[in-house]
């Protein structure tokens, strides 16, 4: 029997864990393809490890023809539609086809949303304003740095703090904390509503701890190199100002027809199958709802599992077996804090209600982190 065809759209957390699960499980029994519009891959985390100088771009940066050291095909290009009915995707302009797809086409920061964003601020979203800041913050002696949360959703959600703590860590090193004031901004009502009260008691007590200001219920109307500009009128001078811009899924997602009513694709919550036959939806491209009204949060960990799950099934299926793997929504997420330390938070995110744990600051759970994407960076690329 020919092998089956596996489209495997983004060649991220969901996208690359996919490829690498159906390539273990399934062997011959597939012909896997992964498409991606940039040829090499470069974790979100890293780019806070730029800010403080701890890490380069260059070392956290991978081909993506080198994908399981070059065992699974790789191809680069936009993907500018897909056709659900007649089972085939375009990229740049040729048609291919596919039995399964699986769609990981993750959240795009839209710094274009946000009035000023394209020109003014730094984003700390993307790997080259990480960059730059990075001897910018080396260089920072006084003045106000302004951290803002410019739109919902936006993935991982402790980054901006985790950016605050880290950027206060690195000035207090510097001699330099008692001439620098930082504060962070976000539109929601808490640091981080999805992680429950224990998560954010951790994350603003430790902003109190270290006099990092904190603006809840600040909705940014427009961002500027030296200011934010609130939708009250207000307005909040910063010598150095960060955001981070609402994110949404690509465009194809809504010309698919795949965002069903929406923006995001909504798959099942178990199988991560959407209404289309053969297609599933992985990671940040997708909305989960959780139990209280909200939705899982974006992380590569989440797209990770879900990737597990997917492939599990698509191997079952096309060895003529039955398959009962469901994503459960378990997941944990690090929350470094500088001077060495970093929290995590970890739990049951689709529990009724959500089963969540803050783990106490410790050295290990930063050095978990490094090893996140040390040991990812060699499972996926060699
Ligand atoms: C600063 C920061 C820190 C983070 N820290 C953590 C952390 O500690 N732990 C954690 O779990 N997560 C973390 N994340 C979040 C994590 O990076 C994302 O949740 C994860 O990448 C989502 O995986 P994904 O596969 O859904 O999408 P992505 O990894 O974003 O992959 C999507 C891919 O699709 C490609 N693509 C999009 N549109 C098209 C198109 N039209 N044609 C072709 N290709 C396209 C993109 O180029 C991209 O490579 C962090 C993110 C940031 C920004």
């Amino acid at each position: 029997m020919a092998p089956a065809r596996i489209l495997i759209l983004g060649g991220g957390f969901g996208g690359l864990t996919a490829a690498h699960e159906l390539h273990r499980l399934a062997g011959d029994r597939v012909d896997l393809l992964v498409v991606d519009a940039s040829p090499t891959f470069l974790m979100g985390l890293r780019k806070l490890w730029m800010l403080d100088g701890r890490g380069s771009r260059t070392e956290g940066t991978r081909d993506r023809v080198r994908i399981a050291g070059g065992a699974i095909p790789f191809r680069q290009g936009q993907v500018e539609a897909i056709d659900l009915a007649a089972r085939q995707v375009a990229v740049d302009g040729d048609r291919l086809a596919y039995d399964y797809l699986i769609v990981a086409l993750g959240a795009q920061p839209r710094p274009d949303l946000v009035p000023g964003g394209v020109e003014g601020a730094a984003n700390l979203y993307t790997a080259d304003d990480a960059e730059a800041l990075g001897p910018k913050l080396a260089a920072f002696t006084r003045g106000r740095i302004v951290i803002a949360i410019a739109g919902l959703p936006y993935k991982c959600p402790p980054a901006p703090y985790e950016a605050a703590f880290l950027i206060d860590d690195l000035l207090r090193r510097r001699g330099r904390r008692d001439s620098v004031e930082i504060e962070v901004l976000t539109p929601q009502p808490m640091s981080l509503p999805v992680a429950g009260p224990a998560a954010c008691a951790r994350v603003e007590g430790t902003m109190t701890l270290r006099q990092i200001g904190f603006r809840p219920k600040s909705t940014v109307a427009r961002v500027e190199a030296r200011q934010v500009v609130l939708a009250d009128g207000s307005t909040i001078p910063g010598d150095l100002v960060i955001f981070v811009p609402a994110h949404r899924p690509p465009a194809v997602i809504k010309e698919s027809g795949l965002a069903s009513g929406g923006e995001w694709v909504r798959p099942d919550p178990g199988t991560l199958a959407t209404a289309a036959a053969g297609v599933f939806a992985i990671g940040d491209v997708t909305e989960i709802p959780m139990p209280g009204g909200t939705t899982l949060p974006k992380a590569g960990v989440f797209a990770e599992r879900q990737a597990e799950v997917v492939a599990r099934n698509i191997a079952a299926i096309v060895a003529g077996r039955e398959s009962d793997a469901r994503f459960d929504g378990r997941g944990y997420c690090f929350i470094e804090l500088g001077e060495g330390q970093a929290s995590m938070i970890d739990g049951a995110f689709l529990a009724d209600p959500p089963d969540i744990t803050v783990l106490k600051p410790a050295p290990e759970h930063l050095a978990a982190k490094v090893a996140f994407e040390r040991e990812r960076l060699q499972r996926w690329f060699g």
